[in-house]
């Protein structure tokens, strides 16, 4: 399960830039959902091999009265809902009583709990930090969040005890193949048959052990995430209903999704249910109530998302942020758009050119039309759900990537760069799910974002790609 990581403390400290940092996206996913403040903010983070999700808890105000009252409701869920507490105080500020307020309240709880004295840059932060002692919770780690300095460091002493043994034997390759990559740059020549062929070869053995883990995920794990009352429950039941299933009666906290696995046509899928739906037949339990943790865990975890948008409310800025999250974790998507019964042609004329309008950046996934209420649209999309999970999957070999570019740059040569021409040499599969062609080239930090976006349609368009976002990786060759 991703970490979830929790930013305490009084205003001003610097919650906000170190949320930038760690996210690298000033597009944070804003709980304004009903029922929520609308100061939290929910981003993902990949920082020193770390996938996490990280919360800026906001509205901790502690000049109000009594630090537990203020510590508004939703804050306190924010670190219920943590995996880790990174409770931030201002290394310029020194040591406040609001400071001392949220400390007292952090010790009861028994969480994992870091103080990060913020703004370290230019001052002796030794003699600066030493006070914070005082607050009772061990030791201090010093950052510039501004800056970035020491939040790495930071990040991974706090994640380390989270970082499965897998996640560290991917790094490992990852810098393997990163060494093996400058090797093969140095005399690589993608028009020397043998070159090309060696590196297919070293590749398909890499495949091969993907393979043998990807066995063990044939069953595609589909997360049904969307508003409140967007339908979720409907439809989760409706499928459900329709296919044999096995209801696990999972108990769980708050956070946690329900796994639902079930069969159609011979392929195994799990349902994962953010809307808490436990029992199906006569009684349907709705039992929690929408939690965007949950919502963002599901996404983290599922290999296509079914994104469910309520064709009566038409989208919302938290569909594109929910959009936004789906994209920056690379997940298969599907756009489910539901309550499509009982609409007037004009009024489905209107949501299809809104749709049209608003999410003409998500150029690549099926957009399904249903309701979830009367079950029409429902079993189809299980075949976009299909056809997403075996694109992010599917192999490419090197030599069909280098032809690809190729056939890309002659099409369209990259622009010159101080008077010389970017090169683009060769490229080769980086992994899947979602699909990542590393190009190797020359001069490509000058490489303009029309033209990167530009190889990037050019791929889909070639490889037809459905369904999954892909991803181009440049690296600068001899
Ligand atoms: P928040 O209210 O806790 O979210 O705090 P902000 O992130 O909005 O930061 C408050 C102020 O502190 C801003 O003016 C930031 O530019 C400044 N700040 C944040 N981090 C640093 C840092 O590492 N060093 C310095 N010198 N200033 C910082
Ligand atoms: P959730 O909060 O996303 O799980 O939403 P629910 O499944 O609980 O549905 C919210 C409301 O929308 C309920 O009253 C449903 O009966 C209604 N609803 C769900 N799907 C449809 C649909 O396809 N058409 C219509 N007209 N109503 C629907």
């Amino acid at each position: 399960m991703t970490p979830v990581v929790a930013l305490v403390g009084r205003p001003n400290v610097g919650k906000s830039t170190l949320f930038n940092r760690l996210t690298r996206t000033r597009d944070a996913l804003v709980a304004d959902f009903p029922g929520l403040t609308r100061d939290r903010k929910y981003g993902h983070a990949h920082i020193a091999g770390h996938d996490f999700i990280v919360i800026d808890t906001g509205g901790i105000d502690g000049t109000e009265e009594g630090v537990e009252e203020k510590m508004a409701e939703q804050s306190l869920l924010a670190i219920e809902e943590a995996d880790v507490v990174l409770f931030m105080v201002d290394a310029r500020a020194g040591l406040t009583p609001p400071d001392i307020g949220i400390a007292n309240y952090l010790r009861q709880r028994e969480k994992t709990t870091v103080v990060v004295a913020n703004k370290t840059d230019g001052i002796d932060a030794d003699s600066h930090c030493a006070e914070f002692y005082q607050l009772g919770l061990g030791e201090i780690a010093q950052i510039a969040a501004a800056q970035g300095r020491g939040v790495n460091n930071l990040i991974e002493d706090v994640l380390a005890p989270f970082a499965e043994q897998l996640q560290q034997s991917e790094n490992e390759q990852q810098q393997q193949s990163a060494v093996e990559d400058q090797e093969w740059d140095q005399d690589f020549d993608f028009n020397n048959e043998e070159d090309t062929a060696l590196l297919d070869q070293a590749l398909a053995e890499q495949q091969d052990d993907e393979d043998a883990e990807q066995d063990l995920h044939k069953n595609i794990k589909i997360a049904i995430v969307g508003r409140p009352n967007v339908g979720k429950s409907t439809l989760t039941n409706r499928i459900l209903g329709e296919d044999r299933v096995v209801v696990y009666d999972l108990p769980g906290t708050t956070r946690d999704s329900i796994y639902i696995p079930m069969e159609r046509d011979g392929q195994q899928y799990t349902i994962i249910d953010t809307a808490g739906v436990r029992k199906r037949g006569k009684v349907t339990l709705a039992v929690e109530k929408f939690s965007v943790i949950k919502t963002l865990q599901a996404i983290q975890d599922a290999n296509v998302v079914l994104l469910t948008i309520d064709a009566r409310e038409g989208i919302s800025d938290q569909d594109l942020s929910l959009l936004g999250f789906i994209l920056n974790a690379g997940r298969s998507l599907v756009i489910v758009v539901n309550k499509w019964d009982g609409l007037s042609q004009d009024a489905k004329d209107q949501i299809k050119s809104e749709l049209d309008r608003r999410l003409d950046f998500i150029d690549f996934a099926r957009i399904h039309f249903i309701s979830a209420l009367h079950g029409s649209g429902v079993g189809n999309l299980f075949e976009s759900v299909q056809e997403a999970y075996q694109c992010a999957t599917k192999r490419f070999s090197t030599s069909m990537l280098t032809r690809i570019l190729q056939m890309a740059t002659d099409e369209h040569q990259p622009p010159l760069a101080s008077g010389r021409r970017i090169k683009l040499k060769y490229a080769h599969p980086g992994g899947h799910n979602p699909p990542i062609i590393v190009i190797h080239g020359n001069q490509l930090d000058k490489l303009a974002d029309s033209y990167k976006r530009y190889l990037s349609n050019y791929y889909r368009r070639s490889l037809k790609i459905i369904g999954t976002p892909i991803r181009i990786q440049f690296q600068e060759g001899s």
